[in-house]
């Protein structure tokens, strides 16, 4: 059959990631599809407030930025990973400042100079942004770019469902991945998509948890089609839990910047003292994990619904002046910060594990790259320093358009013919509740059982879990149409299952992954990384 539409590249996802290997492959003069499943508004990159890590003032440098995220990292950081990303952040400044993206001045007399606040673990101000609302300045002026390039043809709400590759179709040659079958929300059919190149830019699998600052689509996507496709995914065990999130029934992911504690926030019990000194001789600016595991430990201890997360002991002008953004929304749920103390509590933030790339963003499978959170590149380790990501997702789309380009004359041409999805024996699903059932299940087991502090008990009945879960899975997948939920579902499932694996096999506390039935963290010279491999892992379920 004739694929629905071919490309040069085509992209999966449309955050920073997808956004700036787009605009670059694109610059370079190659045809590119962006995939998207929801409008860019709805990642990741648009909701990210604090900003983005590079060493441009004249009192740092790359060698302390790598200090501070090898510190963050735990031990788990690969060094070459890390030693790449800080000494091109100016650049990856550079180029989203030439794409139109408007950062904050210095100061009335900046002379082109950019105002850097500082975040938890950072050793200085280091952090480029726009305001509150660095996320949204940086993906509204890249699809800007984007939408006004000949080259680029976004798929609008189309979800990728799987890849593609020669192996699977029986055609003759190494194993390659030459597409991906995506389903049309709109028509609700699945359509085949010819590329002589992917690129995964999916972001996070955060969802697989009941509380997350994540938008909707960080479901896992790319990492469960990559796993799929027969690649190897390391280090899911270290989530990232904001300590700070919104605690509002009316609010779903309402998450509360890292700068509010930068600029002098503090965090308060309900009755009003102070607690952070207690846990971490930097208090508030501890890195995140220590300070959202400090929140879970009072809130468990007093039995406390949430915590309190104060500023409103600066001036108002400059509260606001902050924070702007911040202070407006919280205004709508009837919160005044330069007066109210904030009710927070931890949410899932960041998924630090993924699909394994090396420093061109390739993948285990020719013609498949990924870039941005659904990756792990090694940069954060067993814990990312904040404002890292953002980061990350430009260094490496410049890594992998520079490799694709450079490849490019070698790949084979769009695949003329590839076999349709085939929905010869399924009818339309009759009982959805089913999907949403285990949906709301998965994600309530995973926060209850995966959370921020584990036990081998909790984790072993998390896995049991879910492979119930993924026998009910399989049964409705293999005899019913392909939903946008049962796809996401399918994913998820095995996401979290990813995420159990590696924590059962890591028998230490390390970083983000805190197990009571292993308090130490082994010596770093023993600390190894969890690669898990696609036949390995299933025979470890067996
Ligand atoms: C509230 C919040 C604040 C943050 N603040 C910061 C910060 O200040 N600094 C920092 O460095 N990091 C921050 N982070 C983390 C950072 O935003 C993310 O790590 C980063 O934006 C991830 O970018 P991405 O391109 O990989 O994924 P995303 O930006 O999440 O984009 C993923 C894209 O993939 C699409 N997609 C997913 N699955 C499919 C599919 N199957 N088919 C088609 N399309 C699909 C989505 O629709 C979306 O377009 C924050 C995160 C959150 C949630």
């Amino acid at each position: 059959m004739t694929p629905s539409a071919a490309f040069d590249v085509v992209v999966v996802g449309a955050g920073l990631g997808g956004l700036s290997v787009a605009l670059r492959l694109a610059d370079a003069g190659l045809s590119v599809g962006v995939m998207r499943k929801k409008r860019s508004t709805e990642s990741s990159s648009a909701w990210a407030q604090g900003g983005i890590a590079a060493a441009i003032d004249v009192e740092d440098s790359p060698a302390r930025h790598e200090a501070d995220t090898l510190e963050a990292g735990a031990g788990l950081c690969r060094r070459s990973t890390v030693d790449f990303v800080v000494n091109e952040a100016p650049n990856a400044i550079r180029w989203l400042q030439d794409q139109g993206v408007e950062f904050t001045p210095a100061g009335p007399n900046h002379r082109g100079a950019l105002h850097l606040t500082r975040e938890g673990g950072h050793s200085r101000r280091r952090i480029v942004h726009a305001a509150d609302a660095t996320g949204k300045a940086v993906v509204t002026a890249l699809e800007a770019r984007v939408a006004e390039h000949d080259g680029i043809q976004f798929l609008d709400d189309r979800i990728g469902i799987d890849l593609i590759t020669t192996g699977k179709q029986r055609i003759a040659g190494p194993n390659r991945c030459v597409g991906v079958y995506a389903l049309n929300r709109t028509t609700g059919r699945v359509e085949t998509i010819a590329a002589r190149t992917i690129v995964l830019a999916t972001g996070g699998a955060s969802k697989i948890y009941l509380y997350t600052t994540n938008p909707d689509t960080s479901t896992g996507d790319g990492i469960a089609m990559a796993w799929r496709a027969g690649c190897r995914v390391a280090n899911m065990e270290f989530v990232q839990f904001h300590p700070t999130c919104l605690f509002h029934p009316l609010a779903k992911s309402e998450l509360i910047s890292e700068a509010v504690r930068g600029e002098g926030g503090v965090l308060r019990l309900p009755d009003g003292r102070r607690f952070m000194d207690a846990h971490d001789p930097r208090g508030e600016l501890a890195p995140r994990d220590i300070v959202a595991r400090a929140i879970d430990a009072e809130m468990k201890r007093g039995g406390f619904d949430c915590v309190y997360l104060d500023i409103s002991h600066k001036p108002a002008a400059e509260i606001l002046e902050h924070f702007p953004n911040i202070a407006r929304r919280l205004q709508t749920f009837g919160i005044d910060i330069t007066r109210d103390p904030i009710p927070v509590v931890p949410a899932a933030h960041y998924s630090c594990g993924g699909v394994v790339t090396d420093l061109n963003a390739a993948t285990d499978l020719r013609g498949l790259y990924a870039v941005g959170e659904c990756t792990w590149t090694g940069l954060h380790g067993a814990n990312r320093l904040a404002s890292n990501s953002l980061l990350e997702c430009v260094v490496f789309g410049a890594a992998a358009s520079k490799r694709i380009v450079a490849d490019m004359a070698s790949a084979p041409p769009p695949a003329a013919h590839l076999a349709p999805w085939d929905e010869s024996r399924v009818t339309d699903p009759d009982e959805l509740v089913i999907v949403s059932h285990n949906w709301d299940e998965l994600r309530r087991f995973m926060w209850d059982y995966v959370g921020i502090v584990r036990t081998n008990k909790r984790l072993a009945r998390a896995r049991h879990r879910v492979e119930l879960l993924h026998e009910e899975i399989a049964e409705f997948y293999g005899n019913f149409r392909v939903t946008n939920d049962l796809i996401e579902l399918r994913n998820l499932a095995l996401v979290a299952e990813l995420t159990i694996l590696c924590a059962q096999s890591r028998q230490e506390s390390r970083g983000l992954h805190c197990n009571r039935d292993y308090p130490e963290t082994l010596p770093d010279s023993e600390a190894r990384d969890t690669i898990l491999i696609p036949g390995a892992a299933a025979r470890m379920r067996a």
